[in-house]
């Protein structure tokens, strides 16, 4: 290991329940990396004095959350193109010449979760709930991972209207209705952290629907409740959780820890 460990933490407000810093510290372990990751709960009107302290004083790394995804986005000297397609950041990283580079690592732990569940997304139609940061990060990874069409479906339909102009890209329409069932159905709404099952008709849902909360929970959420009555396999979002996490460590550590003994070992559920 080296001597002088990388300092890295989350920040968001409020950061009651993040399970980052155990896996960093697995990932950390695994790769023999020396790394502190700590938790800083900072309001938005502290963030940016707070960000720009952390790396003036030698940080390597921050994860972000909300409520400051865009607010990183914006601060960045540079961005990705999966960050500014996204329009949210969720990775700040240090770079050697002490400019701060802003990523999003959603879509890829998306995807990677996908992989791990034998979903190959070429040629399907899915149907995205929501219209935050988190809907833009999912819905960019695939379409770059070359899906049929995405449909956008979100409780205040202007953000679901403003989220398909801004991805300008033929294959993603707000939802009609019309489109019958979906082969994959996401739930990038923050409903689940209330116990809440955002609204949907159960046709979106036929057998063999993989229907994917990106929230994780202890217990199956309202919406893998509903969508399971109706007929569709589902997911939460842990196994999305410890990729993108993964993905950060890559970014900072130039090494891809083994994600599946991570994602076993630190399940809340024991079926995972
Ligand atoms: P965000 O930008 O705040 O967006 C929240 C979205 O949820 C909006 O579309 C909002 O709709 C919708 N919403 C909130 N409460 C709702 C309700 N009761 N019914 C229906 N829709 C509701 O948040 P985000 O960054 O996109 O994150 C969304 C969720 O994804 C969070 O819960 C987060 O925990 C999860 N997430 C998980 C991972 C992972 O690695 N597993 C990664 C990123 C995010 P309106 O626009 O109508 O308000």
């Amino acid at each position: 290991m080296n001597d002088v460990p990388a300092r890295c933490g989350v920040i968001g407000f409020p950061l009651a329940h993040t399970r980052s810093p155990e896996l960093h510290r697995a990932f950390a372990e695994r790769c023999r990396v020396a790394q502190v990751y700590d938790v800083f709960a900072v309001t938005a009107d502290e963030f940016e004095n707070f960000v720009r302290a952390f790396f003036a004083d030698g940080g390597l790394g921050l994860n972000v959350t909300l409520p400051h995804k865009s607010r990183a986005l914006e601060l960045a000297d540079s961005a990705s193109g999966s960050a500014v397609r996204a329009g949210a950041a969720n990775v700040l990283t240090r770079r050697a010449d002490g400019t701060v580079h802003a990523d999003n690592v959603d879509g890829v732990g998306f995807l990677n979760d996908l992989a791990r569940l034998q979903f190959d997304p070429p040629g399907m139609n899915i149907c995205v709930l929501g219209a935050g940061g988190a809907a833009g990060g999912v819905i960019a990874a695939l379409l770059e991972a070359d899906v049929k069409a995405i449909a956008v479906l979100n409780r205040h339909a202007e953000r679901a209207r403003s989220l398909v102009v801004r991805m300008d890209d033929e294959r993603v329409a707000e939802f009609s209705g019309t489109e019958g069932a979906f082969d994959l159905l996401v739930n990038a709404t923050s409903a689940s952290l209330a116990g809440e099952c955002p609204d949907f008709p159960d046709n979106v849902i036929k057998p063999g629907t993989l229907a994917y909360d990106l929230v994780y929970a202890e217990q199956p959420t309202a919406f893998m409740r509903r969508a399971e009555r109706v007929g569709a396999h589902t997911c939460d979002g842990w196994g999305m959780l410890v990729e993108q996490a993964a993905e950060t460590f890559r970014l900072w550590h130039g090494m891809r820890p083994d994600t599946g003994y991570v994602r076993r070992h630190f399940a809340l559920r024991k079926d995972k």
